[in-house]
């Protein structure tokens, strides 16, 4: 059968391997598997949203509130919007799709870092359209704007701070940058790590409503699968002026949210302690990560995320490394198809990172 062409030379998203997989093939015990491949917040889901969510479990035969009004409420008073400005989807993601459907086509441009969250270039290629990228891997603003001179774009992606490497640019060059660009490009950032970046440092900060007030055409995302340890309920929201989030629901899929997806992020956003208490550990654990590279001479690329991303020298082999972690019952994200012999490791709690370390110094002395 004959399909889309443009589907032909489209790579499938490789999720982080599920822990169900090394149970499988290394037949290790699931209490023995260690995650830290996706970012997921490591100190599980609040117990006030497992209360409430286990409570709905009987309301199961009927569709959900489809106007989701009291997330979108509950959302809206927490960053000080109108419920017009805010969009709710299945993870951030189906959002991402939405901002390329409403303005691609085949042959627009879309730019973005070089190596930045995957999707961004997928669901742009879904649709026929050409992927413009700096040279520069991490977001380099200068080279934006060179290509931006150059091509236009119909879309631009800031991924704020950047997944997969972790850096982050600062609000003010961010504003600087966007005050350059024509209304008609839809700006996309993608604020899925901004609870750890403006707790780390205030000037990375980009606060939404004054976002979205200051450019017409910007649309800011948030999720709640990372810091709001909610990956299981794929729940993330879009803010933008109103007449951007009226044409996103033209391209929405009515019920595109589960009764007890909307129900969990609602829980969620009133225990915001239990959030902000997690950030606080995971930075205090990243130390010990960059304390780690430096024993062992590795280069790291400070990070504003959950995650920290590690690069090797010729003498080691990302690939290898991340698939003997994996036979020991370790997951973490091997880099190379971004083109990085590096690895990335989400931060993960106290005793959980105290195993990688144990174990990726067994790697290390085995593959000497
Ligand atoms: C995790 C992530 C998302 C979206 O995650 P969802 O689970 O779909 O909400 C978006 N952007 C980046 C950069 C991410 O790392």
């Amino acid at each position: 059968m004959k399909f889309n062409k443009v589907l032909k030379n489209l790579s499938t998203y490789e999720a982080g391997k599920p822990i169900e997989l090394v149970v499988r093939e290394y037949g290790i015990d699931p209490k023995e598997v260690v995650k830290l491949a996706s970012n997921e917040n490591p100190y599980g889901t609040s117990p006030k949203v497992v209360k409430k969510i286990s409570s709905l479990a009987k309301n199961m035969y009927l569709y959900p509130d489809d106007s989701m009004f009291e997330l979108k409420e509950a959302l809206a008073n927490k960053f000080q919007l109108d419920s017009k400005n805010v969009i709710i989807g299945s993870g951030s993601d189906q959002i991402l799709e939405f901002c390329i459907h409403a303005k691609c086509k085949t042959g627009s441009n879309v730019l973005m870092a070089k190596t930045t969250f995957a999707m961004y270039e997928i669901y742009a290629k879904q649709v026929g359209a050409k992927i413009i990228k700096t040279k520069s891997s991490q977001h380099n603003l200068k080279e934006f704007s060179k290509l931006y001179k150059k091509h236009g774009a119909d879309v631009i992606f800031l991924c704020i701070p950047n997944n997969p490497l972790g850096e982050c640019l600062d609000k003010k060059d961010v504003y600087k940058f966007l005050e350059s660009i024509d209304k008609n490009t839809l700006i996309v950032v993608d604020g899925a790590y901004q609870e750890y970046a403006s707790f780390k440092d205030e000037s990375k900060k980009i606060c939404p409503k004054d976002l979205i007030n200051t450019f017409p055409n910007a649309v800011y995302l948030g999720t709640f699968s990372k810091a709001y340890a909610l990956g299981g309920m794929r729940v993330g929201y879009g803010f933008a002026q109103e007449k951007i989030i009226s044409t996103f629901y033209k391209i929405r899929a009515p019920f595109n949210i589960t009764t007890l997806s909307l129900a969990a992020a609602i829980e969620a956003l009133k225990d915001e302690d239990f959030v902000q208490d997690c950030i606080a550990k995971n930075f205090e654990e990243m130390k010990r990560y960059e304390d780690y590279a430096n024993q062992k001479g590795f280069e790291y690329i400070p990070s504003y995320t959950n995650f920290i991303t590690i690069r090797f020298e010729e003498n080691l082999v990302s690939k290898v490394v991340a698939q003997k972690l994996l036979e020991k019952g370790m997951i973490i994200r091997d880099l190379t198809g971004y083109g990085m012999n590096a690895i990335r490791i989400t931060i993960g709690t106290n005793e959980q990172n105290t195993k990688l370390f144990t174990l990726l110094d067994e790697v290390l002395e085995e593959l000497k």
